[in-house]
Parts: structure tokens; sequence; C-alpha cells
């Protein structure tokens, strides 16, 4: 998938900050510092169109991007940043939880986690959510890299075992370096879209 003109729209909090528009919307997830913002860089192709806030873990806001007019990407905040008060951890929970709730034309949501790390509580909570919304979904295991292709297909099975899925069907293993696992993912989202569409 090549993408031509992703661009940032805004930064919002409220759903009343949300931008108005009827794009489907592709919502990534996941703790901060799992590579969220590395994954929407490399799925479109640009080296700083997200990136991450200047305190590790700091960004509580919703970032919108626009795909090419066709779609927007949603960067939803990372949680589960050990340095923050209980008080900040529920209003980032808050805002992910409204955001997830309210918002009619999210379509996909993306769990992005670190392959080397098992899933902490949150993400398990996040994977059950998205289960049982009924949404389409993929989980990307971010920075293969760093592992073997054995040690990363075994990691692959044990993350997906560790969450409760029945398969690892939608279990990505994904590199922002090295690109790999990025078609495939585009691929995964191009066909929900065209059952979407
Ligand atoms: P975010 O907080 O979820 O947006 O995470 P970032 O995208 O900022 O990534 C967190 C750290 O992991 C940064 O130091 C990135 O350079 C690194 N990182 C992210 N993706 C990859 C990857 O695919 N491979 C490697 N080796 N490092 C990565």
């Amino acid at each position: 998938m090549l993408v031509k003109n992703p661009h940032f729209v805004i930064s919002a909090v409220k759903p009343e900050q949300y931008p108005v528009t009827d794009m489907l919307e592709i919502a990534f997830a996941g703790r901060s510092n799992a590579g969220k913002s590395s994954l929407i860089n490399a799925l479109v192709g640009r080296k700083r169109l997200a990136y991450s806030g200047s305190t590790q873990g700091m960004t509580r806001q919703i970032n919108f991007y626009n795909i090419d007019d066709e779609l927007m990407f949603v960067d939803l905040p990372g949680y589960g940043y050990a340095a923050v008060s209980k008080d900040q951890k529920s209003l980032w929970g808050r805002v992910i939880e409204q955001y997830l709730n309210v918002r009619p034309q999210l379509y996909m949501v993306i769990l992005l986690l670190d392959v080397r790390h098992d899933p902490s509580e949150d993400d398990i909570v996040m994977y059950n959510w998205i289960c049982e919304s009924g949404l389409a979904h993929a989980v990307v295991l971010t920075k293969c890299d760093k592992l073997s292709r054995m040690k990363c297909k075994e990691r692959v099975r044990a993350i997906s075992a560790s969450l409760g899925a029945g398969s690892a069907e939608n279990f990505y293993p994904v590199s922002a370096l090295d690109r790999t696992g990025i078609e495939e993912l585009w691929a995964a989202i191009d066909e929900v879209m065209r059952e979407e569409g």
C-alpha cells in the first residue's frame, strides 16, 4: 500500500474535540513504548508523522491522522506508564474508553504488544474488550527484529495463548525497523476495509 498524503488532523481529549468526518477509523492501542508511533510511521512510509511525547508516556491525547482522505488512523494514548499517578492513569483510561465507546465510524482496533514481553493486565483488559466489541481487530507484535525468526514464532504462540486467543490468526509479527510484516498488516487492513466499504 502506497500512502501518498498522510497528514495530522488534530489532537483531542473529549468527544466534542474529535474531528467531524465520516471516514472510517482504525484505532491503535497499546502500552506506552509498545511502538505505536513507529508502526504508524512505517505503515504510512514517513519518518515523523506520528511521534511519542517528549516525556515518554506523557501524551494523553488522541491523535487523528488523515490517510489519503480514505481512512483515519487514530493513535490512542499509551497506557500503563509506571511513573504517573493513579488519578492520571484513570483519566487516560477514560479518554481511551470514551473514544472506543462513542465513535460510530470506528471499525477496527489494532492492539500493539512488544513481542518480547508477556501481556500486562491492561493489555488483557484491552484485548478482551476488543473481542467483546465485535470490531475487526489485529494484534501486532512489535520489534520482531530484536528476536530470531524462530524465537519470534514461539512468542506469537505464547502471547496468543496467554491472551486466551483461539488461534494466532489475527496476530502479526512486525518490525518498524526492517518493515517485516508491514505489507501483511496492510493486507489485513485492506480486507477489513473492503468488507466494510
Ligand atoms: P510508542 O510510545 O508506543 O509510540 O512507541 P515508539 O514508537 O515511540 O517506540 C518506543 C521505542 O521502541 C523507541 O525507542 C523506538 O525506536 C523503539 N521501536 C519501536 N518499534 C521498533 C521496532 O520495530 N524495532 C526496534 N528495534 N525498535 C523499535
